[in-house]
């Protein structure tokens, strides 16, 4: 197949990754340039909704038992119900259950391993970008050059494509962290995760699968002063919140290896208005960070490739108009989702988190007591994810 033009990719985490197989897949020649020598994933456990799970396969992934599927509930710390994580019928059907867990290293082997020779190019680290109209001019900090129709950057929190396009911009620190660990063993996966919380802390589990194992990943979470030092022992310091909390989350914590453990502090950006200028767009977390209480960051990404290849391949990239319709297509299809999904996650980080003392007794009535959390969390949030499958499916319909 003749190219239909070159796209170049800045940046190889999984926004990158489904950026290049989708455009790949669509015809187009695609480079994606990664600053490490390595593909290195930042950080270690992972969950993914339906609708980037389908987009994978899509792409040319295989997804035969990326991860392990599972019910999740929402429970108070002594294992009181709050909400179940009601997804479709169908989709229960068709994924297995869902939602999955897995190692992060799991998902980027996957996508590494769909990879045609010659598109990942390591040791590129992006230094300079400019766009001359009919065409975009890369530069490395290798010395090297490289000339696209197209630039995706797919760079991360810290973009530097961002900060070309846009300039500085502040980051928005939710004063949280988050410590999290996994394990590992031989046998049959478990089937139920659960994510609970009492006043200030959230400590979670949910079932993984990583090549032949099984097992589970588990985090705790809870508010911090963004410039105090990193607890000098991660396990110590979650094993020490999880005191109140289920026998399986202090066994999890307890049996879980220490360099099977780390610790992010949480931020992302406020959601902005326009992400492409001229013939260069953003995906993923350069377009829209997001807390991981969405567990979506990563999904989102790999859907944002998806629909960006779609919309390029329906237009002449040697038209620099269209090139640019077709950017400003694919980000007011994003937009509007990605923006509930960023606000959601930072807006429910306060309220377990950040609520005055005074109030988190009403708020846990609340969450007790009414259909509050089942309404919010249970029903509408996986609705709101699983709606990207409609999308998925009239894309397709229109030649996706
Ligand atoms: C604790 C935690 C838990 C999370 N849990 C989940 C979850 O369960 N589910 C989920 O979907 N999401 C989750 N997320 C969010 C998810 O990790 C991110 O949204 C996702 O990694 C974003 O992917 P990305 O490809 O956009 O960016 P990144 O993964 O940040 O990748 C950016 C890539 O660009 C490269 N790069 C940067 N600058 C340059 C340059 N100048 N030149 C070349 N390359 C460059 C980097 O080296 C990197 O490889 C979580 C995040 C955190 C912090």
């Amino acid at each position: 197949m003749a190219s239909k033009g070159r796209i170049a990719i800045v940046g190889a985490g999984p926004g990158g990754m489904a950026a290049a197989l989708a455009a790949h897949k669509k015809g187009f020649e695609v480079r994606l340039f990664e600053r490490y020598p390595e593909v290195k994933p930042a950080g270690n456990i992972l969950n993914l909704w339906p609708p980037p799970q389908q987009i994978l396969k899509l792409i040319g992934v295989d997804t035969g038992n990326l991860g392990a599927p599972c019910a999740i509930r929402f429970e108070r710390h002594d294992g009181r119900k709050r909400a179940d994580v009601v997804l479709p019928e169908e989709v229960v059907r068709e994924y297995g259950g869902g939602f999955i867990g897995l190692i992060r290293w799991g998902l980027y082997k996957r996508m590494l391993a769909a990879m045609p020779a010659g598109m990942l190019q390591l040791d590129h680290d992006c230094q300079a970008i400019e766009d001359r109209g009919r065409d975009v001019l890369l530069r490395f900090r290798n010395g090297r050059e490289y000339v696209a129709d197209v630039v995706i950057g797919a760079d991360g929190l810290n973009s530097f494509v961002r900060r070309h396009l846009w300039g500085d911009e502040p980051i928005r620190h939710q004063r949280l962290h988050l410590v999290g660990g996994y394990l590992l063993w031989d046998g049959e996966a478990p089937t139920e995760g659960v994510i609970a919380h009492d006043r200030t802390t959230q400590c979670s589990y949910t079932p993984i699968r990583h090549d032949d194992k099984v097992g589970y990943e588990w985090w705790v979470l809870e508010a911090c002063d963004p410039d105090a030092p990193p607890p000098p022992d991660l396990l110590g310091w979650a094993a020490e919140r999880a005191t109140n909390f289920s026998p399986t989350m202090r066994d999890l914590i307890a049996r879980t290896p220490p360099e099977h453990v780390q610790r992010w502090p949480i931020r992302d950006r406020v959601p902005r208005d326009q992400w492409s200028k001229g013939r260069i767009t953003l995906v993923g977390d350069a377009a829209h960070p997001t807390s991981p209480y969405a567990a979506y960051g990563a999904g989102m990404s790999i859907e944002d490739g998806y629909f960006l290849a779609h919309e390029l391949a329906a237009v002449d990239l040697a038209d620099t108009g269209a090139a640019r319709r077709a950017l400003q297509a694919y980000e007011e299809r994003r937009k509007p989702h990605t923006v509930r999904v960023v606000q959601e996650a930072y807006m429910t980080g306060k309220a377990f988190h950040h609520m005055p003392a005074l109030l988190r007794p009403l708020r846990d009535l609340v969450y007790d007591h009414t259909p509050f959390l089942q309404k919010v969390i249970g029903n509408d949030t996986p609705q709101h994810i699983c709606a990207q499958l409609d999308e998925i499916r009239a894309t397709l319909a229109t030649g996706g």
